[in-house]
């Protein structure tokens, strides 16, 4: 093949449409990837939506499996037909303040994968070597895809919720369905909240090995140490401080959430604590794909063709898929 075929949006609230351009060289530290798989996250739909503002036109995805097939003059680390993970993180300036104190996640002039670079929603795509990681082999290369956002992102949301053994997660989609395997592989126990009545929702969860599971305005049977918050919906916050203990933390993992309601001191009094998550370093992206290498984790994933990514995003934001949607080309 001698053109490249991506989904394109153009403008937010518009479906994205079919091009087509010649494919490109590699330069500098790139590498030219030939797309096995793209994940379809939730983040996909706020640049769809017009929610967080980037870069047009663009070709969104970012958790891109594919093979090398070229390499720019300086790019290292990977050769020829390596397979390769291509996260949200696609490049950093590398000397401002966050980049020079470890935070690379919070770099004033990032570039995102998807967001102001084109993406993985594409028979191929250009990519910095230097951002790029290493993927477990126990994975098909479907299977892979939402290791790289909703598995990775929502790994460093986990970190970030502490050591306590009594977990909550409010949403359960594509990265729920990851972090839920992962905190029983590390001996917590996982209390799943779903839209109200959502009962296919509730027994995925319980299949996945949660030890309850029920609807977002419930009351967990005993009180959590910390919540992660996966679904965009503000009126979690306040609905999740009053699940965790004194000194628990509610974690925010998505980029975009509609309004917060105000809500009284008393739930966040004693210690309480609201954090977001932002972005990835490339050490969580390392450290997270040794720990799905190591790790008993399954993704469960619904392929659809390239040319039906607007039917994926659909499905996304229904809600009712069973884990992720992935694009194959
Ligand atoms: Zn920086
Ligand atoms: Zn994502």
């Amino acid at each position: 093949m001698t053109i490249v075929c991506a989904m394109q949006l153009d403008r937010p609230g518009e479906p994205l449409r079919e091009v087509t351009w010649d494919i490109p060289e590699p330069s500098g530290s790139d590498l030219l990837i030939e797309v096995a798989a793209c994940g379809v996250c939730r983040t996909d739909l706020h640049i769809v939506d017009g929610e967080i503002h980037g870069a047009l036109p663009i070709v969104p995805g970012h958790e891109i499996v594919g093979r090398v097939v070229a390499l720019g003059p300086s790019a290292a680390g990977f050769q020829i037909g390596d397979r390769v993970g291509v996260p949200w993180l696609g490049g950093t300036d590398g000397n401002c303040f966050y980049c020079t104190h470890g935070m690379e996640n919070l770099c004033d002039s990032p570039v995102f994968t998807g967001f102001t670079r084109n993406g993985g929603y594409a028979t191929h795509v250009v990519v910095d070597s230097r951002f790029c990681l290493p993927l477990p082999d126990s994975f098909g290369d479907a299977e892979a895809a939402p290791l790289l956002c909703a598995g990775l992102i929502g790994f460093r949301a986990l970190k970030r919720a502490g050591e306590g053994e009594r977990i909550g997660f409010y949403g359960f989609g594509a990265a729920a369905h990851i972090l839920a395997q992962v905190a029983g592989w590390q001996g917590r126990r996982v209390f799943a909240f779903t839209r109200d009545g959502d009962a296919e929702g509730q027994s995925f969860a319980g299949s996945l090995g949660c030890v309850w599971a029920g609807g977002s305005s419930e009351a967990p049977p005993e009180e959590l140490d910390a919540a992660i918050i996966f679904a965009p919906v503000g009126t979690l916050v306040p609905e999740a401080l009053k699940s965790v203990r004194k000194g628990g933390r509610v974690i925010c993992a998505g980029i975009h959430m509609s309004d917060i309601p105000a809500f009284s001191y008393d739930l966040l009094w004693g210690e309480r604590a609201i954090l977001s998550v932002a972005n990835l370093t490339r050490a969580d992206g390392r450290e997270f794909m040794e720990i799905a290498a190591r790790s008993p984790i399954k993704t469960r994933t619904t392929t659809f063709p390239l040319s039906e990514a607007n039917e994926a995003l659909s499905a996304v934001r229904s809600g009712t898929l069973e884990g992720a949607a992935v694009l194959v080309p």
